[in-house]
């Protein structure tokens, strides 16, 4: 497996932009370690197919280089750079069994017969395939025939990478999830190197240790989920992570104190901002609590959500959202308080720290 370095990356399928915004990749500069699982999340439009075939050669940069292992390999043909790859609709072979299907990439690097026989029946057993080994692939489902995909991809035990491209949208939803964390409990134990491009907030924060959070072309913040979650360094970050995502609010800092509307939200330290800077404060839905003494909010609907209810309110004029316990009653005057310590404050989109 490798380390992949991605340095100073940049793709425009035109010509070359006159503005960096203009192009589809903007600068991209990482080093994912070597034996990580990243997944690349974000919505439609953003980049993360177009750094997926860098990494595997499909496309080569307008600008920057990438190595594995140290070793330039942004001139190489994929077929040279030793990588598995996991398509979003199957890649086999319909008139070979299921079980040649997985078989052929490890029987064509002249692996003993014993070894890929070992190795095939472990994945099928993954994929919960085995009883279907000895079958033709003409004629599985869709669902079928995209886990001997996913067979394929995970196989090999000597590539340098594993790349993923919204592999399980065509399987069946309760067969996703049991993927999800097989995929996953497969990473730990084989410590191959994966990149999983997936727009599903879920599938990105199970499967991977390093969620790649893109936007506009843009790399906004590589992060576990955790810290996705409680420290979001781009407000896009807070808004598509979480469900629902963020509050974000635009405000104002008097002393060090931030200002929604008529309302002034105590912070721990006076945080450092350029006064032109254009401010939001975001706080999560969890850490919004109903509270007798609180800022007053109006509410329009509580969606009732099993264990818990998601109040949607307006709060100073812009829309609040609270997630608060099933059996919470609504007051018949509302009001909130916000956790201190899950306070954010951007400015520009971005972060600024306030502790
Ligand atoms: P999706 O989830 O829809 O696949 P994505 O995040 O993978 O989206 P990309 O496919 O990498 O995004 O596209 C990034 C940008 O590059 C988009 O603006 C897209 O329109 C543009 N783009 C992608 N492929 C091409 C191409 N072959 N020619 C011109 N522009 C392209």
């Amino acid at each position: 497996m490798a380390r992949i370095t991605l340095d100073h990356i940049r793709h425009s399928y035109g010509p070359k932009p006159t503005e960096a915004k203009d192009y589809a990749l903007k600068e991209v500069h990482h080093e994912w370690e070597d034996g990580g699982a990243y997944a690349l999340l974000g919505p439609s439009g953003c980049g993360k197919t177009t750094l997926l075939n860098i990494i595997s050669g499909l496309l080569t940069p307008s600008e920057g280089k990438i190595l594995f292992d140290g070793t330039d390999v942004t001139n190489l043909p994929t077929e040279k750079r030793n990588i598995a790859q996991v398509f979003q609709f199957p890649v086999i072979y319909d008139t070979m069994t299921v079980y040649d299907n997985l078989a052929f990439p490890l029987r064509n690097r002249k692996l003993p017969e014993a070894d890929v026989d070992r190795r095939v029946n472990e994945i099928l057993s993954m994929i919960d395939l085995s009883d279907w080994a000895k079958r033709k692939a003409q004629g599985l489902t869709a669902d079928q025939k995209q886990k001997i995909s996913l067979g394929r991809g995970l196989v090999r035990s000597d590539v340098n990478a594993i790349l993923f491209d919204e592999p399980l949208t065509v399987i069946d939803p309760h067969m996703k999830w049991v993927l999800r964390s097989q995929l996953k409990r497969l990473h730990r134990r084989s410590g191959f190197t994966m990149v999983y491009v997936t727009h599903d907030q879920t599938e990105a924060l199970t499967f991977a240790d390093k969620v790649v959070v893109m936007y506009e072309g843009e790399i906004v913040q590589i992060g576990t989920p955790v810290e996705l979650f409680e420290r979001p360094r781009h407000t896009f970050v807070g808004y598509f992570i979480g469900s629902p995502g963020m509050n974000i609010m635009p405000a104002a800092l008097e002393g060090s104190a931030v200002v929604v509307g008529n309302q002034q939200i105590a912070l721990p330290k006076r945080p450092a901002v350029a006064c032109e800077a254009r401010l939001e404060l975001g706080i999560r839905p969890e850490f919004v609590q109903l509270a007798r003494d609180g800022m007053p909010i109006a509410i329009s609907k509580v969606e009732d959500v099993g264990r818990q209810k998601i109040v949607r309110a307006s709060f100073e004029g812009h829309p609040l959202a609270a997630v608060v316990p099933e059996d919470t009653e609504i007051p018949a005057d509302p009001r909130v308080t916000f956790d201190a310590d899950a306070l954010n404050l951007y400015a520009n989109s971005w972060r600024v720290e306030t502790g």
